[in-house]
């Protein structure tokens, strides 16, 4: 009897904590390829989407049991995933465990876990030899004395395990750590972060404050070989004393030799976490004494973000040899071993803004959307922030109120494009009015 080979869908597995734009992508992506995508989420209260019925329910801050959960919905599916992909830092340890158990390439559960603490990311990179500042974990309760802990300035505040910048901030003085101390704390006691269930609320990680350039690398990881995918020069100046992130502008104008010294440095950072597959973002700074790795985590470029990259394979397996593909095409493709993963970032210079909050109130209106949209090398404007919200700059805050984007011949036009559509942009944000709490009589704010 001969037999008939049954070709079937190849079936990704994405973890992920918001639902929107950027699952949406992998849906598309995903429909164009013709492969099946099943979503992992906490967030399927919010689903209002055709794809709901294909997404598993789980809770992150348990990686292990959510993995149970998922492992379980596989083997009552009878389908077997062929990849595994996460989007954000929580759900990639989860994802972790799942590929653990399926035996799929993926990052090992503990490299995966490193990654999540910002200390144990310092300890990593200082036991492997990495250019490291000094650091300390401190706690917050009682109220840490900085002359009692040995600390010097300039220093950097930061909480162990939050991500886009929240809550890290630089002290110059033993008043401003005092501050920023106090301030941390109160953020991390509050119901939203509270919710999150992060272990270590009560500490920080303190390091010493490393100046110098600061760059982002996009990666993708092959059985333990890191490809740069692309290096983006971030050209504001991030001295504190937070650091809200705004552009990004790829191909990098740094020399030659500072880019493979930035590659090779990603190399080392992510062979001493001992990450082996998949999509990475990373942050690194240049100074006269090297390139110093301050942050790997095991996932792509957050949110919107990703439609700065597109990539062309011009052998033309993947559509004609000038039809791009975007991020999330290329990481589906890299996950199930489909050709075209190797695809180069387009040649034109790209950049995108994450529109900064200039200060913390309730967004009243947005004016010039238009006039941004119509600048010269504009391709894109997303406004994320909704209105009538209350909106927190940083420290406190994580989310901008939106994205601008720009595509040019050269980086220098493309940041230029970014700033010139920025500056019609006028956002009115008025302070929340303080109210007396009902039950307590204070004022809350
Ligand atoms: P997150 O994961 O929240 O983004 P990071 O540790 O990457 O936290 O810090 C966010 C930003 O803060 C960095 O991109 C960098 O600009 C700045 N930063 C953090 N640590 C240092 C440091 N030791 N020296 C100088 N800048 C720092």
């Amino acid at each position: 009897m001969s037999e008939i080979a049954v070709q079937r869908n190849k079936r990704v597995l994405l973890f992920a904590a918001k639902l929107g734009y950027q699952t949406r992508s992998f849906d598309e992506a995903a429909r164009k390829l013709g492969v099946d995508l099943s979503f992992v989420t906490d967030r399927c209260h919010q689903l209002d989407d055709p794809w709901g019925d294909r997404a598993i329910p789980v809770h992150f801050e348990s990686p292990e049991v959510a993995a149970y959960e998922v492992l379980q919905a596989v083997r009552s599916s009878n389908t077997t995933p062929d990849g595994i992909l996460a989007l954000g830092d929580r759900p990639a340890v989860a994802a972790a465990y799942v590929a653990r158990g399926l035996a799929l390439p993926y990052n090992h559960p503990a490299a995966v876990e490193a990654c999540r603490s910002k200390l144990r990311m310092r300890e990593i990179f200082r036991e492997a030899g990495l250019p490291t500042p000094w650091f300390r974990s401190v706690s917050l309760h009682p109220a840490p004395e900085p002359a009692l802990l040995g600390i010097s300035y300039p220093c950097v505040l930061k909480p162990l395990s939050l991500s886009a910048s929240q809550g890290v901030v630089r002290a110059n003085s033993r008043a401003e750590f005092l501050a920023a101390a106090e301030r941390i704390r109160r953020l991390l006691a509050s119901p939203e972060i509270a919710a999150t269930r992060e272990p270590h609320l009560d500490q920080i990680i303190v390091e010493g404050f490393i100046p110098g350039k600061e760059v982002a690398v996009e990666g993708l990881i092959t059985d333990g070989a890191l490809r740069v995918l692309a290096i983006f020069d971030k050209p504001d100046p991030l001295e504190g004393p937070y650091f809200e992130e705004s552009i990004y502008v790829t191909p990098s104008r740094l020399s030659e030799a500072q880019r493979r010294a930035i590659e090779y440095r990603a190399t080392e950072a992510v062979c001493a976490l001992g990450l082996s597959h998949g999509p990475i973002h990373a942050e690194f700074r240049i100074n006269d004494e090297g390139s110093w790795p301050l942050e790997v985590a095991p996932r792509p470029i957050g949110g919107l973000c990703a439609r700065a990259l597109r990539f062309v394979d011009r052998s033309g397996r993947v559509g004609s040899p000038t039809e791009a593909i975007g991020l999330e095409e290329l990481l589906l493709r890299h996950s199930v071993s489909l050709p075209g993963s190797d695809a180069q970032r387009e040649s034109r210079a790209s950049a995108v803004m994450m529109i900064p909050v200039p200060r913390s109130g309730i967004l009243e209106s947005i004016a010039g959307e238009k006039e941004a949209r119509a600048t010269a090398n504009i391709t894109e404007l997303h406004i994320t922030a909704r209105l009538h919200d209350y909106i927190s700059a940083w420290p406190e805050g994580s989310s901008y109120l939106g994205f601008l984007f720009a595509q040019a011949n050269t980086p220098a036009n493309a940041e230029a494009a970014l700033r010139e559509a920025h500056a019609n942009l006028k956002f009115t944000l008025n302070p929340r009015l303080p109210v007396e709490h009902p039950a307590t009589r204070q004022i809350v704010e």
